[in-house]
């Protein structure tokens, strides 16, 4: 933990010489800090997720002689976020697009749409699938997440493209998901196999429970919601099953991974999954894999073991690769959840990092939040905030800057939390998409 222990004027120069020393010191610069010259001043940002994009249009608006290659396969991005809010038909996918224009054309980012596939941290160069290849001072590297695919027996991406979706990355797959819901007859069960500890968005299972709930309460009052889980516990449980029980009593059932909830396989033909409990038919099935860090990250070195990156917690460049920072959901940031809100202010944090380093300048201690809500019923939600800090040693929680939506919440504040969430989504929107 920091701050008492170190002063502002000792963390500045920690950060400073974290970053003079690394990469700066391979292009051959010396190692002390300064100005870059503008030849030097160019940044390539591969993913314009939360992180991504968010970082982007930071630079440009922190500086706008720095030259952003932004790329990103996709033309237009859909928030995970409020996806579950689609699945309860509460939203739809028109409400969660987002596309690059405005970063473009109100910023002057480049955006490039394209998917890159190798990275050279010696020579600095990103090829793209294209055959384009990007020249970097520094890289930014935010490819959200990827799946193991080969965790659960039975299942595949090309079952989870066809037959039994994750929807977790919003898109097609939260289509295929919301058909399938929309298709299903009345009286059956939908399964969904919640993931171990660490993915994206700790609390979305169990969003998507109650989305799925509210769905079914209204559409299809006879089925019911089955989350097998691979743990025994999960984040604002009490909340979650405080408001199941007052909106869907008896419609969804969640097993722990010790209450028979560990999946041990899947059959997709028989729409079966089998539990050392026994096995489980689904009208409809919702696996959320087991993750690690996007595959750019992965096969480029900047995972370890783990699965996840390893970064400077100051200044976010990657302690396997110099000149490389890596944000949001893809890097080893416990204890920050992944969520959306980390990812956006890890983005604005590295923008700072990487402006002042072209500048010469010390960059401040910054501050990095996660906030995330959860809508059990429309006009009913909860939420939970932390505030970290980034130490020499690692990202830690401020104690005294945790907020959780109180058990003994009146209605009131419960549906002033989902109106809350509406805003903190339209500003959020604005921070990373313009
Ligand atoms: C159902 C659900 C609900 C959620 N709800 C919330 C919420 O309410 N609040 C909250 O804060 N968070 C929420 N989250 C979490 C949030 O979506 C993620 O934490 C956030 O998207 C992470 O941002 P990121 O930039 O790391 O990754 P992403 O947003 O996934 O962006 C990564 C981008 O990189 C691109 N990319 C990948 N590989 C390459 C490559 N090789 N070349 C170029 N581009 C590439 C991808 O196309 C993608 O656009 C939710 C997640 C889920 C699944």
């Amino acid at each position: 933990m920091m701050s008492s222990s170190l002063s502002r004027r000792a963390f500045n120069k920690f950060v400073l010489s974290a970053v003079a020393g690394s990469a700066f010191g391979l292009m051959g610069l010396p190692s002390r800090v300064m100005s870059a010259s503008p030849a030097a001043r160019r940044v390539v940002v591969i993913g314009g997720g939360f992180g991504g994009a968010t970082a982007a249009r930071h630079l440009k608006l922190l500086d706008p002689s720095i030259s952003v290659d932004l790329v990103e396969p996709k033309a237009v991005y859909h928030t995970c976020p409020f996806s579950n809010w689609v699945l309860g038909g509460l939203k739809t996918m028109n409400d969660i697009a987002h596309d690059y224009k405005v970063l473009q054309q109100r910023y002057g980012v480049h955006v490039i749409a394209d998917m890159a596939v190798s990275i050279d941290p010696v020579s600095r160069k990103v090829r793209l699938k294209g055959g384009r290849v990007l020249a970097y001072d520094r890289l930014i590297v935010a490819p959200g997440v990827d799946f193991r695919w080969d965790a659960i027996p039975g299942y595949s991406q090309k079952i989870a493209e066809s037959a039994i979706p994750h929807a977790y990355e919003a898109g097609p797959q939260t289509t295929l998901l919301q058909r399938q819901l929309v298709a299903m007859k009345d009286g059956g069960s939908v399964i969904i196999v919640s993931p171990p500890n660490q993915f994206r968005c700790p609390a979305a299972p169990y969003e998507r429970a109650s989305m799925i709930a509210w769905y079914l309460r209204e559409h299809k009052p006879k089925s019911k919601v089955i989350i097998l889980d691979a743990k025994d516990g999960f984040t604002k449980q009490d909340l979650f099953m405080q408001g199941w029980d007052r909106k869907y009593p008896g419609r969804i059932e969640w097993r722990s991974a010790s209450g028979g909830g560990k999946v041990d396989r899947l059959d997709a033909a028989t729409m079966t999954i089998s539990t050392e409990f026994g096995d489980e038919k689904g009208a409809v099935i919702n696996v959320i894999p087991p993750q690690r860090a996007g595959k750019i990250a992965v096969d480029n070195g900047l995972a370890d073991a783990s699965g996840w990156c390893p970064v400077n917690p100051l200044t976010f460049e990657s302690t396997l690769h110099a000149g490389i920072h890596v944000i949001g959901d893809a890097i080893q940031g416990s204890p920050m959840p992944k969520s959306g809100t980390a990812a956006n202010t890890q983005g604005q944090a590295v923008a700072r990092v990487i402006a002042d380093l072209f500048n010469g300048r010390s960059s401040p201690a910054q501050r990095l939040e996660s906030l995330c809500y959860s809508l059990i019923a429309p006009g009913y939600a909860v939420s939970v905030r932390g505030t970290y800090q980034l130490t020499p040693l690692g990202f830690a929680e401020n104690r005294g800057d945790i907020s959780m939506t109180s058990m003994e919440a009146s209605p009131e504040q419960l549906a002033a939390e989902a109106n809350l969430a509406l805003s903190w989504y339209r500003q959020i929107s604005e921070d990373v998409w313009g």
